[in-house]
């Protein structure tokens, strides 16, 4: 409502008018294009931007009170041969279930986003990478155990997940998301179907 003042030819102020505008619908467009630009079109979960954001924030709070998070990197195993064998329509409803299965394991413990094609980054508040990695378990079970149903048949999935927690000499989420990705290599790399934390490579030095 916008309020204006009328004066007379004195100067004086004599009335007020009042504009009334009803931006409900204009306020819910915004709302609803904002949302839009922060979600994935196939999965409607937060998508890359989206989600560094919420790192950002979360390595922002960290700095300043000292609480920890985690974060999951996650990479569907063999995802070339699901398209291979059944098509990319079916691949995409593939990656839909894994989008929804995430989003029922971490709910309300976690924000999940999908950071790649057939890959899901969850940043995950208050845990610490044994904590994190426990829920990871849980995921990759609960993936391995789904079946899709698509009209060529029913597709069985398994992942691979990297897990790192937020450190002191982090100076930047990246340096997180980086040891997330070389757990996750770690984990392709021993046969896949696995969760895997981060661990510091060990030096001759550190043996001494
Ligand atoms: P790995 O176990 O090593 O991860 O094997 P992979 O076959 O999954 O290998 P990689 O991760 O390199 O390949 C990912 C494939 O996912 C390649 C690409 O064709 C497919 N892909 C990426 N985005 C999409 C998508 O939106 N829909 C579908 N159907 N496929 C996608
Ligand atoms: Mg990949
Ligand atoms: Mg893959």
């Amino acid at each position: 409502m916008s309020i204006l003042p009328l004066r007379d030819k004195n100067g004086v102020v004599t009335h007020f008018a009042a504009i009334e505008r009803d931006v409900t619908e204009s306020k819910e467009r915004e709302l609803e294009l904002d949302e839009m630009s922060r979600h994935d079109a196939l999965s409607d979960l937060l998508n890359r931007r989206a989600f560094d954001q919420l790192l950002e924030d979360a390595f922002a709070k960290f700095q300043d009170t000292g609480e920890v998070f985690s974060v999951l990197a996650i990479d569907i195993d063999h995802f070339k041969s699901v398209n291979d064998q059944y098509g990319h329509h079916c691949g995409d409803q593939a990656i839909c279930k894994v989008a929804e299965i995430c989003k029922k394991v971490f709910n309300t413990s976690g924000s999940v986003g999908r950071t790649g094609g057939e890959e899901f980054s969850i940043l995950i508040p208050n845990k610490d990478a044994s904590g994190a990695a426990l829920m990871a378990e849980h995921l990759r079970r609960n993936i391995e155990a789904a079946s899709v149903i698509t009209e060529k048949g029913a597709i069985r999935i398994t992942t691979s997940i990297g897990v790192s927690e937020v450190v002191i000499s982090d100076t930047k989420p990246l340096d997180l998301m980086l040891r997330a990705d070389k757990a996750l290599y770690t984990a392709k790399h021993n046969g896949r179907n696995q969760v895997r934390e981060f661990e510091p490579e060990t030096s001759i030095c550190d043996l001494a």
